[in-house]
């Protein structure tokens, strides 16, 4: 039996294809590799949303070969669309294969004869033009939840981002597809499905007739039996009315929980990043879901260091998530990708100027989160649990519909259930403290 290994970095929309990618390989007869065995093929599926997701992507790739110099190595993902020919001279890779053809791997290896010494066989075709690659919807880790991809690439073009290069112009799951894998989720007992997209909020506009993100969600909750979902990443201007409303309306359907990318609160940073908002519109959304969705998590992504960011614009970015309602902050410092404006912009902030803000910022963050835990003690939260427990404790775990991971103290409590617990404390590791 010939065994594989799957190395993955970057997002959760690359998370997913990894899963899907596994799938595809067990259909074909491999088996995954326990991590103690040698894997007879290993495939890296890599990253490049930053300067350092590609060196890191580069460095998994020798270390795989270093590691396993008997296995034949597959380089996939972001990095592999964008840089074929960097990845061409890292020594004992054998094949890159583009986005387009992730899935079609295992066919790629049977029909091809690795020729020692030769280049590597390159598979990989243009992203754009091509139409959403649909990818087998896999549950995750302990099989209670799952993440479905049901949109890929973006039209917009942020002066920083080199994931339009890599994933081309969006495009949308059919919206019978995304029925089906929800039917097919619900089947396997899968209680919370993560509806993941690299520009979520513009879901369906490709699609003829064309539809919405918040429509899907109200075709999903009026036709499925899946009892949560939640939604990755979506941007400032795409955070509609409607899917407020359908949130804080749901009964508990749609989580609590909105993730959106702010990257810089100066108004002529987010120009300059020809990101279509405001610091004014942001501070706005943020409240108006503040209000309306009581006890609702706000994460946020937020960069610094970009080209020309004064202490002045910084500052800015700081006051404005310091004041506002916000629960997470996933913080970057800024990296230049060649090939995207950003990276011949002048007036470059120094590598320490901007880890000194990004520390800033992860502090800010950590205060955050903190005290939005706090603010859920006496309260009742929906949790789902997980099949694992806790090792030293043996206590359920879980995760609120408002991604508060909660230890359930009360003994007996069956993995894969909706219930609601009492939040007690906040546990030293961070956990919260719920009772039944
Ligand atoms: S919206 Fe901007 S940051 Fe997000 S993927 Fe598109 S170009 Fe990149």
């Amino acid at each position: 039996m010939t065994s594989y290994l799957i190395i993955t970095l970057g997002c959760k929309v690359n998370q997913c294809e990894s899963a899907a990618l596994g799938h595809s390989l067990e259909t074909a007869g491999y088996v995954r590799s326990d991590g103690m065995g040698i894997p007879d093929i290993i495939v890296v599926n890599t990253c490049t949303v930053t300067g350092k997701a590609a060196m890191q992507s580069r460095q998994a790739i020798r270390q795989a070969r270093r590691r396993h110099p008997a296995a034949r190595i597959v380089v996939t993902g972001c990095y592999a669309q964008t840089a074929p020919d960097e990845i061409k001279v890292i020594e004992g890779v054998d094949m890159i294969v583009g986005h387009d053809d992730k899935l079609r791997i295992a066919d790629l290896l049977a029909r091809e004869h690795h020729v020692a010494g030769a280049l590597p066989f390159v598979h990989h075709r243009s992203v754009y033009g091509c139409n959403f690659s649909s990818m087998p919807s896999v549950a995750f880790e302990d099989r209670t939840r799952a993440f479905l991809k049901i949109q890929d690439g973006c039209n917009t073009r942020c002066t920083y981002c080199i994931v339009p290069y890599a994933r081309g112009q969006s495009r949308s799951m059919p919206v019978q597809d995304v029925l089906d894998h929800m039917h097919s989720l619900a089947g396997k007992a899968v209680r919370e499905v993560v509806l993941t997209g690299i520009h979520l909020g513009v879901y369906g506009a490709d699609l003829t007739p064309s539809t919405s993100l918040a429509t899907i969600i109200e075709t999903i909750l009026a036709n499925t039996a899946i009892e949560r979902i939640r939604l990755s990443s979506i941007e400032p201007a795409e955070v509609e009315e409607r899917i407020v409303d359908l949130t804080a309306n749901s009964g508990g359907r749609v989580c609590r929980h909105f993730h959106i990318p702010l990257q810089s609160g100066d108004n002529d940073v987010l120009r300059r990043m020809r990101r279509p908002y405001t610091r004014e519109a942001f501070f706005d959304l943020v409240s108006r879901i503040h209000a309306h969705v009581p006890g609702a998590a706000i994460g946020v992504d937020v960069m610094a260091g970009f080209p020309g960011e004064s202490e002045a614009a910084f500052d800015n970015t700081y006051r404005l998530l310091d004041a506002l309602p916000i629960t997470y902050l996933h913080v970057f410092p800024y990296s230049p990708r060649k090939g995207t404006p950003a990276a011949t912009y002048p007036h470059k902030v120094p590598e320490s100027t901007a880890k000194a803000r990004c520390r800033r910022l992860r502090d800010l963050g950590d205060r955050k989160r903190a005290a939005f835990y706090q603010s859920m003690i006496g309260q009742r939260l929906q949790v789902l649990t997980e099949t694992r427990t806790d090792p030293e404790t043996g206590q359920a775990l879980g995760l609120s519909d408002n991604y508060i991971p909660v230890a359930v103290v009360d003994g007996d409590v069956e993995a894969n259930r909706m219930i609601s617990v009492r939040i007690r404390g906040i546990a030293p590791d961070g956990r919260a403290i719920g009772r039944i």
